[in-house]
């Protein structure tokens, strides 16, 4: 199980988190199921720690730093433990320098190597529940490491890939992942389940339910993660009967339709990206080597480009280029392009962060033809432009004007017959 920050901010707050976590363990067949518990700091305490490393020091350690905002997950996982106790179940803590969790690289973006299960799951056996505080592990040298802003998402696939558990539940403030974003359209659905894959492309294009890493991890490792809300009564179903949304294999998923419990899609989520901007270079010189020109220098400065697009010649042997950076490095790479104007040869820069990118997932658009088409034709009959178009197996994006966002989604939600039914129809 793994609570995140919303649900652990505050004692009243982590006293709920207890409950649900003792629901949990209550014995089936006359027998305690094993549990541990990833929990992250409180909600807008590693931002207050981040801060005082800052004005600590502007040029701060890094490995100091992770002590200062490694602490956070120290307070939630003991006072969790604490809670726990006071309801009669038996619990403890167990910090990232105690299990170890062992990591690799850098600090403040370390990467989880092996976690030393066999102590913890040893008092788990013996039905103490285990609560683990996650962001944090320890490195070669013995020096506390975090992983990465939003990485207990990532310990806790992690711990539940270690003890082979059964499911890693992550509780959170929403109650599942939905066919697209619940606030531009009311008849949004739950899903039941998604695939890694489907999970990993929603991820990446602004659906911001999980940390990325943590849904490549558990594709890696094969841990079934269900995402459900923390904000429940003593009354809800439990989690065993998966009332959340399951991340889980495409076998896995297969299975599912097989039984009944899915209906296949075309299409199963839609998502929406505000955060990048556009670039053109105009009139690049139209032979081998321009666009490595282009991109290479950005490669080197770390900005992730993701659509690209280069027109068709033009008789002087030159063409335009378009491509996406996120909003954040559009400064950064106008600079760095300039710098290389001599190298790239192009005649103007033009810029544009008024842009959105709308994405349709779903791996069933793997084996049909026609999800393309369907999209354009929705889009144009609102007479909404497409800038620029990019595509994977299981994934289409479109570039387009950010004023036409919402209504971008909402038509493509019912052009591909995600709207939810009318219950009073
Ligand atoms: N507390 C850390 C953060 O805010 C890790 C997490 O909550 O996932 O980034
Ligand atoms: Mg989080």
């Amino acid at each position: 199980m793994k609570f995140g920050g919303t649900s652990m901010a505050g004692t009243e707050r982590i006293r709920r988190v207890a409950n649900i976590v003792r629901r949990q363990q209550a014995a089936r067949d006359g027998k305690l199921q094993e549990v541990a518990v990833v929990v992250s700091a409180m909600a807008g305490e590693t931002d207050r720690l981040v801060n005082f490393c800052r004005e600590a020091n502007a040029l701060y350690d890094p490995a100091e730093y992770d002590v200062v905002v490694a602490s956070g997950e120290q307070v939630t996982s003991g006072l969790l433990a604490l809670t726990l106790q006071s309801l009669g179940c038996k619990a403890r803590s167990w910090l990232g320098w105690q299990m170890p969790v062992r990591t690799v690289e850098a600090h403040a973006k370390a990467r989880i190597d092996s976690i030393d299960t066999p102590a913890m799951v040893a008092s788990m056996e013996a039905g103490e529940i285990a609560v683990v505080p996650g962001f944090q592990g320890i490195s070669d040298n013995g020096r506390v490491t975090t992983l990465g802003r939003g990485g207990s998402d990532t310990s806790a696939v992690a711990v539940a890939a270690a003890v082979k558990a059964d499911r890693c539940d992550i509780y959170t403030d929403v109650d599942g992942v939905y066919t697209t974003d619940p606030r531009i359209v009311a008849k949004a659905r739950k899903l039941k389940a998604v695939t890694y894959e489907e999970m990993l492309e929603l991820a990446s294009v602004g659906a911001k339910v999980l940390q990325t890493r943590s849904v490549g991890l558990a594709m890696k490792e094969g841990v079934r993660v269900q995402v459900l809300s923390s904000f429940i009564d003593d009354d809800a179903t439990p989690a065993d009967e998966l009332p959340g949304t399951l991340i889980v294999s495409e076998a896995e998923m297969n299975e599912l339709v097989e039984k009944g419990e899915m209906e296949r899609q075309l299409v199963t989520g839609i998502a929406h990206d505000k955060n990048e901007a556009k670039v053109i270079l105009t009139r690049v010189p139209d032979k081998p080597g321009a666009v490595a020109h282009i991109f290479e220098p950005l490669a080197a400065a770390s900005i992730n480009v993701d659509m690209i697009i280069q027109n068709v010649g033009r008789d002087k042997g030159e063409t335009d280029v378009t491509f996406t950076v996120p909003q954040a490095d559009l400064a950064r790479a106008q600079a760095l392009l300039k710098d290389k104007r001599g190298d790239i040869g192009f005649n103007r820069i033009i810029t544009d962060s008024r842009i959105a990118k709308i994405s349709v997932v779903g791996v069933g658009m793997k084996s049909h033809a026609g999800v393309a088409s369907t999209m354009f034709r929705a889009l144009s009959d609102r007479g909404i432009n497409i800038q620029a178009i990019s595509t994977s197996e299981i994934k289409i994006s479109v570039m387009i004007d950010e004023d036409e966002t919402e209504l971008a989604v909402r038509v493509l939600h019912t052009a591909y017959g995600l709207d939810a039914e009318d219950e009073a129809a």
